[in-house]
């Protein structure tokens, strides 16, 4: 059993921010990043409303974070945490599949993942034409036609990424205006690239061993079309991944883990932050902050703690 006074569960801003905090406050924090460091920002094209920078790539601005971390002795664990054990009166436990984790404090900082469309050919054609990122994949698609679904932020965001390879960028949204802000929109107008289409949905993704072709419906006049297209990149909202603590921590009924104005969760010393805590803001910068504040919590927690039972 390998004992910590911090252990960081995820590595997005919300965990890095947390990490940065923990190390300078030598609590020695260890981070249990997943398989990749970053989450959802290592996956997103610019990012231009982050303080500090004009315009800097996504996996970028991880990558200064991480540095910054360690710098100030993070610790990081290229693992995955598949069970913790945080009944009350006992330490908080955390397996993860290589080793047994004590730990005084936990902050996590799951995050969300990508929602999917749930149409039939979807899953089957994931990386041979469906995508959920385009800083990934949007290389491969030079000179090619691509749909994008959604209507958000990150659809339009990530339509104008792909107007740097594709020809031609349908954005197919399910109602008549989208929801992303005002700039963003301003900007796909003004791209010759980008096509809106609007009420409509998709009714599955077709094609032999790549996609080659959708069925699009509109959603007012219930007209059904076939269209040839090459790549369908889908950004519909993401959901918190939060399965894990299911039955050990309160959280609504969209799975978003609830937590005190000290970032606490029902169990004391469990804090957390970012997106899987925020159903509201979603930000990279909101994250940070929230990962700065659950970090504070955490410290004035164990410093507590070891008050009382000095005293
Ligand atoms: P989002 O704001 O939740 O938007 C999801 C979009 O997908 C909505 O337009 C929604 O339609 C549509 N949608 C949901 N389920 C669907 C389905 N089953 N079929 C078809 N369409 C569906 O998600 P997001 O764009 O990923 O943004 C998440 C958060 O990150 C937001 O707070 C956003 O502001 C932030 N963000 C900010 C930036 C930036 O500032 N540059 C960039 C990326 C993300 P409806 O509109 O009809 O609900």
């Amino acid at each position: 059993m390998q004992k910590e006074q911090v252990i960081i569960i995820g590595s997005g801003p919300a965990g890095l921010t947390a990490a940065i905090y923990a190390a300078r406050a030598n609590l020695n924090p260890l981070i249990i990043a997943g398989n990749a460091v970053g989450g959802q920002i290592a996956t997103t094209s610019e990012v231009e409303n982050f303080p500090g920078f004009d315009s800097i790539l996504g996996p970028d601005l991880v990558q200064h974070m991480q540095a910054q971390a360690e710098k100030f002795g993070t610790r990081f664990e290229y693992d995955e945490v598949t069970e913790v054990d945080f009944r009350p009166g006992q330490p908080l436990r955390l397996k993860t599949y290589s080793n047994d984790y004590e730990a005084e404090s936990v902050i996590i900082t799951t995050g969300a993942s990508a929602k999917k469309l749930e149409i039939p050919g979807e899953t089957e054609f994931v990386g041979r034409g469906v995508s959920y990122c385009a800083t990934c994949d949007g290389f491969f698609f030079k000179g090619k036609d691509v749909l994008v679904i959604g209507g958000g932020d990150s659809a339009l965001q990530e339509a104008l990424f792909l107007t740097k390879f594709a020809n031609r960028v349908r954005v197919v949204h399910r109602r008549d205006q989208f929801r992303a802000g005002d700039f963003l929109q301003q900007k796909a107008t003004e791209n010759e690239k980008i096509q809106p289409v609007f009420d409509t949905v998709l009714d599955r993704i077709d094609g032999q061993g790549k996609v080659q072709a959708v069925q699009a419906r509109n959603v007012k006049t219930g007209v059904v079309e076939r269209w040839d297209t090459d790549g369908v990149f889908v950004f519909v909202g993401h959901f918190p991944n939060s399965g894990l603590f299911k039955g050990q921590l309160d959280m609504d009924p969209q799975g978003f883990l609830v937590v005190d104005k000290h970032m606490m969760t029902n169990v004391p010393g469990v804090f957390a932050a970012g997106e899987i805590m925020d159903p509201i803001f979603k930000q990279a910068i909101s994250s940070a902050g929230q990962g700065c504040m659950a970090a504070i919590a955490a410290e004035r927690w164990i410093e507590s703690r070891e008050e009382k039972t000095t005293a």
